[in-house]
């Protein structure tokens, strides 16, 4: 499903113009969001996430109003955020059997499944009744993707999911996303070229709250 932002602008309170007259297309597939800290990449992940309101503008995933029903928008759509919290003291297995539930999953035998699955797409099934106290941050970042991934989510959003990850730990980590952008809308927020470059077949640079480009990866890439 394509993702159509028009004029959207957000200032807080402060001042700080986080998001200044957007206008921008996300085709299906992988999409990288490149831009410097500060650039609003988070904002504009969380406005699209309906976790935050902005001031002006519209945003459709196809038919559906972002802005307006969130109820429909959140049944679609999988998040991982920047800095997402997770319980150190239960397990991998415990904490997406957990989430499972919540999210409606109330067949025991399905959602076995279903978390099982998950856990083997992420690569963590061997360690699925470790703590996540335990795990390092690849094994956090691939964790979270597990949950963003439950439900079936048709739009996926992940920001600056690879900030500090390792050389050998971001391969792991580029090899599990290019395997869930296939059939669906993933919005990947980052400042690293590479992660666009080496996962996204379309992208933006934002800078200072503004689109400066938008269009094919391999058409914009060598001019970075
Ligand atoms: P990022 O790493 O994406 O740049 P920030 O460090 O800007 O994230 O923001 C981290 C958190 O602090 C976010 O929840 C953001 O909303 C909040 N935040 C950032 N800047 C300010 C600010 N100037 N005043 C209040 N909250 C802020
Ligand atoms: P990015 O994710 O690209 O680092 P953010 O969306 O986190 O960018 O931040 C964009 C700008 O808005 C930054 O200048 C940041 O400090 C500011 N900002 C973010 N959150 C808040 C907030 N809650 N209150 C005030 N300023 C904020």
């Amino acid at each position: 499903m394509e993702l159509r932002i028009r004029n959207l602008s957000k200032t807080y309170a402060n001042g700080v113009v986080a998001l200044d007259n957007i206008t921008l297309m996300i085709p299906a597939g992988m999409f990288g969001l490149l831009g410097p800290n500060g650039a609003g990449k988070s904002t504009l992940m969380r406005i699209l996430a309906t976790l935050q309101e902005c001031d002006t503008g519209s945003v459709f995933l196809g038919d559906l109003d972002v802005l307006d029903e969130k109820d429909a928008v959140r049944r679609l759509l999988g998040y991982l955020p920047q800095d997402f919290g997770l319980y150190p003291k239960v397990t991998a297995y415990e904490l997406l059997d957990h989430f499972a539930v919540l999210k409606g999953l109330s067949h025991r035998t399905r959602r076995r499944e279903v978390v099982d699955g998950l856990l083997q797409q992420t690569n963590l099934f061997d360690v699925r009744n470790q703590k996540l106290g335990t795990f390092s941050g690849g094994m956090r970042q691939r964790f979270g993707i597990a949950q963003a991934l439950l439900g079936d989510p048709k739009l996926i959003i992940v920001d600056e999911p690879t900030a500090g990850l390792d050389p050998q730990e971001r391969v792991r980590f580029h090899n599990l996303l290019s395997d869930i952008g296939d059939d669906r809308t993933v919005i990947l927020s980052t400042h690293i070229v590479s992660d666009v470059a080496d996962l996204c077949s379309n992208m933006a640079i934002i800078n200072k709250g503004q689109l400066l480009v938008t269009g094919a990866t391999q058409e914009l890439i060598d001019d970075i």
